[in-house]
């Protein structure tokens, strides 16, 4: 039987894929899911212990935000708490993707949170990618340690982990993802050479106001 949800389902496949392909993934880890829509609080989610290279539509789990089973075979993620808790706090979410990419763990395992560098970080991710306290994976505490790190910005480093990013939906949660590996490898080369400018205040500044004006347009629209 064909399911309600196939197009969100294969809409995680293929961020799935995409996340592999892109390396900022390796085996089995990282964990990708999209809300659903409808009156119901529902997610689609990535299964345990499967690489997100080799997803079938099938292996994908749907869940209530009790993580009550509803539709698939296999077990969710094992960061399953993560992605209910950022759906539940943030409704302005559709898509939350966690990542254990290799210049993202760096920062996250020498404690460095990443200030606003580049031009396109503010504006995508809404100001520094903070750094979470440290939990052990999986568990609520985790997930409540990099929701407080999130705030209302769309991305966040787990302490001696790895990284998160969440979007409206799958395609601004992985350009997130790409561009937090992208920015904390700038910052660890730019710091090898001895040297990282960060943007002029008035800058970020701006940059914040227009990130905030453009959630809020989309927030109404
Ligand atoms: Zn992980």
């Amino acid at each position: 039987m064909t399911s309600r949800w196939a197009n969100e389902k294969k809409a995680v496949v293929d961020t799935a894929m995409e996340l592999a392909a892109a390396g900022l993934v390796s085996g089995s880890s990282g964990n990708v899911s999209v809300r659903l829509p409808g009156p119901q609080e529902l997610f689609a989610i990535t299964p345990l212990g499967k690489p997100l290279s080799g997803l079938g539509i099938d292996d994908i789990v749907v869940a209530d935000f009790d993580i009550e089973p509803v539709e698939g075979e296999l077990t969710p993620s094992s960061e399953t708490l993560l992605h209910v808790s950022a759906y539940r706090s943030r409704p302005d979410v559709g898509a939350v993707i966690h990542t254990h990419s290799l210049y993202a763990s760096v920062a996250a395992v020498a404690g460095l949170e990443i200030p606003p560098l580049i031009d396109e970080m503010v504006m995508t991710i809404g100001g520094p990618i903070r750094l979470s306290r440290y939990a052990f994976p999986g568990t609520q505490v985790l997930a409540d340690n990099v929701l407080e790190a999130l705030g209302d910005r769309n991305a966040a480093l787990i302490r001696n982990h790895g990284a998160v990013g969440v979007g409206r939906d799958l395609r601004e949660a992985l350009d997130v993802c790409s561009l937090v590996e992208r920015a904390a490898q700038i910052y660890l080369q730019a710091s090898l050479l001895g040297k990282v400018n960060v943007l002029p205040i008035e800058v970020i500044e701006t940059q914040m106001e227009l990130f905030r004006m453009r959630r809020k347009a989309e927030d109404t629209s």
